[in-house]
């Protein structure tokens, strides 16, 4: 039996519900909010991701599907959303638009050769939002309260926001030279990574997993300390809109992100977990230099990204589908005999095209077995069509609840269902 890939997973028909749910609940909240979608290929030019990822992060460095294709081209499966946007930014001269430029993507697929057994995909799929062109802080917080609201509307508890600033390339050196004389003195007992980050990038360290590290990091000094007027400004101002927008925020001075490209603001947003835990939802910052480090003109940018499985399995976990909407067919029409099943052929296509869902067997079951299969789909109601009917030219309609049972003609038949059937 040939397998799906190690780390992938499959949407099965009875699941792909509650993927749309969650999908159009993001679309809806971005067209509110006058974001557009995009969709990008799912391979880019290495190169991009080279310079929009930064080399140096464990993304670029360890977990990219990379391979040559037939033309000698080096191709990268994307491992995150946000480079291929910029690059579709770039290629098609969006920058002339009046800006700010405000999109969305969903069900977008990224790839990271990750160990699987960790709880991780190697192919899994980011919703995301990108602004380019909104230098103000307004945007950290209209990007902020957009995914806020959507995380609140697919039902998720305990949201509590961190943010923090990291500064810009005006301000980051001199932070980054307080920080490397603070660990200089803790470098050998830092493991080896954050040791290769020491000089490279400092900031990452605060990042690092290792508890031994983290327990190093304390007393460390903070991103805010070293801010220059530009960086604390906007800052200052994305709390107060915060604050009046009414959405909850704690500061939080360890925040950096994993990516090189992040300046000024960054963000994730916590929820709770049905064990008790916590998780991040979204998250996300501003990157003011990316385009231009892509070869673009500057341009202000902001996002974030939410990976879509790991949001549907907490939902799940608190049994927020519950009570979803069926996915049954309203009705099923069982029938008897060549001449029936044409006639029920014929009316389950009068009620799809009057929006009433309907099907009906196609296996060649006995009536009996005909009913034991709408049982089983869930149709509330069940057509029968067998010879009397055809006389007649009515139809049985049952009520597979009450087990009532009216004739009819198919005219009236989509009457009734349409007026909300017997019930
Ligand atoms: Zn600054
Ligand atoms: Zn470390």
């Amino acid at each position: 039996m040939i397998q799906a890939p190690r780390g992938t997973r499959d949407v099965l028909p009875s699941q792909s519900s509650r993927w749309q749910h969650i999908e159009s609940v993001m679309r809806e909240e971005c067209r509110l909010a006058g974001f557009h979608e995009i969709r990008t290929p799912v391979f880019e030019h290495t190169e991009l991701f080279l310079r929009g990822v930064g080399e140096t992060t464990d993304i670029v460095q360890k977990e990219m599907y990379t391979f040559e294709d037939k033309g000698g081209r080096s191709i990268t499966l994307q491992p995150e959303g946000t480079a291929g946007a910029v690059r579709l930014f770039l290629e098609h001269g969006l920058f002339n638009e009046p800006l700010p430029l405000k999109m969305y993507y969903l069900y977008c697929p990224v790839f990271r050769y990750e160990a699987p057994q960790a709880g991780r995909f190697r192919e899994h799929h980011q919703f995301g939002v990108e602004a380019f062109g909104a230098p103000s802080p307004s945007m950290d917080a209209e990007i902020i309260a957009l995914g806020a609201g959507i995380v609140r509307r697919l039902g998720l508890k305990d949201l509590e926001l961190h943010v923090n600033s990291i500064g810009c390339p005006q301000c980051r050196p001199s932070y980054q030279e307080a920080l490397r004389e603070f660990l200089r003195p803790r470098l050998p007992r830092l493991c080896g990574s954050c040791n290769e980050r020491f000089s490279r990038n400092p900031l990452r360290i605060l990042d690092c997993k290792v508890p031994s590290c983290q327990e190093e990091l304390k007393g460390a000094p903070v991103t805010l300390d070293y801010l220059c007027e530009d960086c604390s400004g906007h800052f200052e101002a994305l709390k107060i809109a915060l604050q009046k927008l009414g959405v909850p925020f704690v500061i939080d001075t360890g925040l950096v992100r994993g990516l090189d490209y992040y300046t000024k603001t960054v963000f994730e947003m916590i929820a709770a977990l049905p064990d008790g835990g916590h998780f991040t939802t979204f998250g996300g910052g501003r990157y003011d230099g990316l385009v231009e480090l892509i070869g673009g003109p500057p341009t202000a940018g902001i996002g974030f990204g939410l990976g879509m499985e790991r949001i549907l399995s907490v939902m799940e976990g608190h049994g927020l589908f519950e009570g979803e909407r069926s996915e049954a067919p309203g009705v099923f029409i069982a029938s008897m005999g060549q001449e029936a099943a044409l006639a029920a052929l014929t009316l389950a296509q009068s009620l799809r095209e009057s929006c009433l869902s309907a099907d009906m067997d196609h296996a060649g079951r006995s009536l009996k077995a005909q009913f034991k299969y709408a049982g089983r789909l869930g149709s509330p109601y069940v057509v029968v069509i067998g010879e009397n009917e055809l006389q007649s030219g009515k139809y049985t309609l049952r009520d597979m609840q009450s087990k009532e049972e009216v004739a009819l003609s198919p005219a009236e038949l989509i009457e009734t269902l349409k007026k909300g059937a017997l019930r």
